[in-house]
């Protein structure tokens, strides 16, 4: 079920602000320049009268170091249960095999399935698009995809990752761009996908946001291959209004959007979701610079902006924004990133805190005008049931098993694993070919193909064989007395309709 808005964080932000309490909110300062730049967005913060309750909580390198593999200990997870606001530093992804980002942990923990990623040109940062009006907002799915992190060694030279996607998902976080383009009085949605070489993933996600587009007359809805997006973003950026996209695209484009605007230093994201909201810069820990207060900390401060709007804080965000814009504008104050860009004087950059005092004290002034307002009206996303897929249509969907793929790992050349695979077949199943790599190599095409010691037998039912779990079984029981196989697949029809791919020249 989706919380009622009279539960949600937001809400309850904006009742304990009315009856003079203070919010709770659980902050992380993070890894290497974190806790600096964290320290000069909640100074700014409780400078503009914000009364917050911060609860600090620690996650990342300290955690890993000491021997928690997830770099989320308890204590933060319960921080945030109860907060259900975090305002958090960069952390460092640890190089170990086994140990998994703590940043990409949280967000999935919590499930905060819309990464927000504002990209608008800024006064008093200039860049060789200034005067284009850049204002986009880039909304990135963000548990799926290849960040299910679901990879595998399958032979040890060949590595294999999954790459999820589900139409819920894909849902949620097409309805979250559609809902903040209605809030901010926008006037497209871009979605940007790879559908045309990835026809089942990226292929939902495009579906499912072609599925969707209609509840949303008066917002344009186009489609475009993600590559063309990129090539669009580096000629006319300006043209983008809200790209809703893949969490791998999205991770790229981000930051390729970023770097239009003035760079890692200025940009600003929010993690939504349904209940829940993590506030955190772009950019990472900075390990060079920690300590050393010369980072920017525009980027954590803006996206402070955007949790005082979450939380129902829409006056003391403007304040806060305008008083940055300002700062930028009025350029008393300019940090080395900014500087280096400008050909400034790099000796006489503002430090981390310098940048804050000057924030500090131009707060209550506006900027002239110049680059576009990142006025996000507050968070008040319309709850509607994410998963149109509803149980009963989903159950009624008949599945019929077709075949099975299996992985194998050999050193025999192709013709002579495919012709044994093809006899180990049996007369319930034939053996439609083999790949390598996505490419068929058998029955040979002629072509040549480089091999890597790694195949995909593709056995499909002989005509007229109703195919059962133990033709499966005895199938994979033959062919593991002879080969070393890795991975099985079903072959599956859904009402009626192939559920997988052909392989190249299949
Ligand atoms: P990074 O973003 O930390 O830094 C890259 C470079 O960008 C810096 O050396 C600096 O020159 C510049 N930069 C970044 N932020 C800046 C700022 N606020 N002001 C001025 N200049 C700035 O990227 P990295 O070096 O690839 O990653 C360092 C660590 O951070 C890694 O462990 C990485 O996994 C992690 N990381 C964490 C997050 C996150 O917590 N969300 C995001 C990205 C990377």
């Amino acid at each position: 079920m989706d919380p009622q808005p009279s539960k949600t964080a937001a809400a309850a932000a904006s009742k304990a602000a009315t009856a003079g309490r203070a919010i709770p909110v659980t902050v992380i300062p993070g890894d290497g320049v974190g806790p600096e730049i964290v320290r000069s967005a909640m100074r700014i913060i409780e400078a503009a009268g914000v009364p917050i309750a911060w609860e600090e909580a620690e996650a990342g390198a300290a955690v890993f170091r000491r021997g928690d593999s997830s770099g989320v200990p308890r204590e933060t997870r319960e921080s945030i249960e109860r907060t259900r606001v975090v305002l958090k530093g960069p952390l460092e992804t640890p190089v170990g095999f086994g140990e998994k980002s703590a940043n990409v942990t949280l967000r999935k923990l919590f499930e905060t399935y819309a990464n927000v990623r504002p990209a608008r040109e800024l006064p008093g940062v200039p860049t060789r698009y200034s005067g284009e009006g850049i204002d986009m907002i880039i909304v990135r799915e963000n548990i799926e995809d290849l960040y299910a992190g679901i990879e595998h060694l399958q032979a040890p030279d060949v590595a294999q990752g999954l790459k999820i996607i589900t139409r819920k998902g894909s849902e949620k976080v097409i309805r979250y761009a559609f809902e903040l383009a209605r809030r901010e009085g926008r006037s497209k949605v871009t979605c940007a996908t790879k559908a045309n070489i990835m026809k089942l993933t990226e292929g939902l996600f495009k579906r499912v946001f072609e599925e969707m587009a209609p509840e949303y007359p008066e917002i344009a809805a186009e489609h475009l291959i993600i590559d063309n997006v990129a090539h669009q973003l580096a000629k006319n950026p300006a043209q983008f209004d809200i790209i809703v996209t893949t969490n791998l695209n999205g991770d790229i484009i981000s930051d390729l959007a970023s770097g239009l605007v003035g760079g890692l230093g200025f940009a600003s994201s929010g993690n939504y979701g349904d209940d829940i909201a993590i506030f955190e810069a772009v950019h990472g820990s900075a390990p060079k610079y920690a300590g050393k207060e010369v980072i920017n900390p525009t980027a954590l401060i803006l996206s402070s902006v955007l949790m005082l709007r979450y939380l129902g804080q829409g006056e003391a965000a403007a304040t806060i924004e305008d008083a940055v814009l300002f700062t930028l504008e009025e350029g008393r104050a300019v940090t080395q990133d900014l500087a280096r860009q400008v050909g400034g004087d790099i000796e006489h950059a503002a430090s981390t805190t310098g940048f804050t005092d000057r924030v500090i004290a131009n707060l209550g002034k506006h900027p002239s005008g110049g680059g576009a307002r990142m006025r996000l009206p507050e968070e008040k996303v319309e709850r509607r049931p994410a998963w149109s897929y509803g149980p009963e249509r989903y159950a009624a969907v008949q599945r019929t098993l077709v075949g099975v793929d299996v992985m194998v790992e050999s050193d025999l050349p192709v013709e002579a694993l495919g012709d044994d695979l093809a006899q180990l077949a049996g007369d319930r199943f034939a053996l439609a070919m083999v790949e390598s790599r996505g490419t068929k190599v058998y029955p040979p095409i002629g072509l040549a193909t480089d091999h890597v010691r790694w195949y995909r037998g593709r056995f499909v039912a002989r005509d007229g064989v109703t195919l059962s779990e133990e033709d499966l079984v005895a199938l994979l029981g033959r062919i593991a007395a002879r080969h070393r196989w890795t991975e099985i697949l079903r072959l599956q029809a859904f009402d009626g309709e192939l559920a997988f791919t052909k392989a190249q020249g299949e």
